[in-house]
């Protein structure tokens, strides 16, 4: 297959404020990935289309693949070619398999350089338990949609190194305006998080609880200590949420309401055990980038590990859909890793696109395939009795379980 290459048939996709104009014929970018991505890409692929041929006469997307990672590499001699990222200015949404940091400098990243380029600000992290998959909790009745602030924290990556002019004249001048003390071999790093990058990032939470019949909103920060950044971003979330959703919210502290949507904070690190203690008490949980990183990953662990886990980049024009696992080099062709992670994005895609009936039976009849215990190598290692497919027979399966679950 070419790169690059539009089919004729494909419509671009429009995306306003975050959300997708439906077409029948949406072009989509995709990005095979390195390692696994060889045998993942293809697994989603096929789930994808025969999702789509089952639901709907005329629905067909125009696959477009653009290059990134060791495959651009090898071929143009550039991690990420100018080419992918015009593409992706162009036709505003695509999806990825995972992609290999190449050790060494002079490497523009690729996950940092779509985020700025696209101010893609919202990363989203469904974790969402499927019966029968092995989780370390005796109940795990976890259904959680994570909103982590993708372009501001400690992520802008404003840092200086211990002993330089720069530490030391950054160090001068705060402790000229300050009473505070910091010692002269200090590394220091700055954590911007501002007013309208917190406010953007609840908005599209709320959002997204009200059209998807959520009970409830968290905000977890650690304002307790960083008053300004994270106590602000909890604050800042709860105007949003007063300001602009008052009739679709109410309050903890209110009288409860099963027809609107709670909204409440909680301190990160009470966040981390109150997932593990209470999972059933939380839903969809909006936070900071750093506080998001943790959480997600901590949450995926709960629901079977990072190769059942999706995630999305979403910003007002652009969309990027990812595998939130990484290249699992020792797997790299082998047909033998879990493709659930991408294909959940995949689903997650078709969501975004309106396509909810084809993103309903992948689900349903992936959770069918997996309670048939028809599984790859990671869920059968921690299951009884289970038959181990490889990754193509893993995805074929759950074709061929589409018909009964429509
Ligand atoms: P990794 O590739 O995620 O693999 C770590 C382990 O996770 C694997 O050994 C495997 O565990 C399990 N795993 C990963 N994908 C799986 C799948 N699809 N199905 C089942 N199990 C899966 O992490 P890493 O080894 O730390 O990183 C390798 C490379 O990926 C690095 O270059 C890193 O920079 C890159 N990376 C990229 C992304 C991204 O593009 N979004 C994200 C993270 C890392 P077992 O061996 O126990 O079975």
């Amino acid at each position: 297959m070419s790169y690059y290459s539009i089919p004729s048939f494909g419509q671009k996709v429009e995306i306003k404020n975050g959300k997708a104009l439906k077409n029948n014929n949406p072009i989509i970018l995709f990005i095979e990935g390195d390692g696994t991505g060889i045998d993942i890409w293809p697994a989603t692929k096929l789930v994808v289309d025969e999702a789509l041929k089952k639901c709907y006469s005329n629905v067909k997307i125009a696959w477009v693949e653009i290059l990134a990672g060791e495959k651009a590499y090898k071929e143009t001699g550039d991690y990420l070619p100018e080419k992918s990222v015009e593409f992706l200015k162009e036709y505003n949404i695509a999806i990825k398999g995972p992609l290999t940091t190449p050790v060494g400098g002079g490497f523009r990243s690729l996950n940092v350089t779509l985020r700025q380029v696209f101010d893609l600000y919202a990363c989203i992290r469904p974790v969402k338990y499927y019966e029968g998959v092995p989780s370390p909790l005796k109940n795990p009745s976890v259904d959680m949609v994570i909103f982590r602030e993708n372009t501001e924290d400690i992520y802008t990556g404003i840092e200086w190194a211990s002993l330089t002019p720069e530490a030391k004249k950054v160090i001068d001048f705060v402790m000229s305006i300050s009473n505070k003390k910091i010692r002269e071999d200090s590394g220091i790093g700055i954590k911007p998080v501002s007013e309208y990058g917190s406010k953007r990032l609840v908005r599209m939470a709320i959002e997204y609880a009200i059209k998807n019949n959520r009970r409830s909103v968290t905000l977890m920060h650690k304002g307790n200590i960083m008053k300004f950044t994270e106590g602000a971003f909890k604050n800042w979330g709860y105007n949003v949420a007063k300001n602009e959703f008052s009739d679709y919210v109410y309050f903890e502290n209110e009288e409860p309401n099963n027809k609107k949507i709670m909204i409440n904070d909680r301190i990160a690190d009470n966040m981390f055990q109150q997932i593990i203690i209470s999972p059933q008490n939380y839903d969809v949980i909006a936070t900071t980038n750093l506080n998001g990183d943790y959480i997600s990953d901590a949450a995926a662990a709960l629901v079977g590990g990072l190769g059942m886990a999706p995630g999305a980049n979403i910003g007002e024009k652009t969309a990027v859909f990812e595998a939130t696992h990484g290249t699992a080099p020792k797997y790299a062709g082998l047909d033998k890793v879990n493709p659930s992670s991408l294909i959940l994005s995949a689903k997650m895609m078709l969501e975004f696109l309106g396509f909810n009936e084809a993103a309903d039976i992948i689900e349903k009849a992936l959770q069918k395939t997996i309670l048939e215990k028809s599984v790859t190598y990671d869920l059968a290692r921690g299951m009884e009795g289970a038959k181990e497919l490889k990754c193509s027979q893993f995805a074929e399966q759950i074709v061929k379980n589409m018909d009964s679950v429509k």
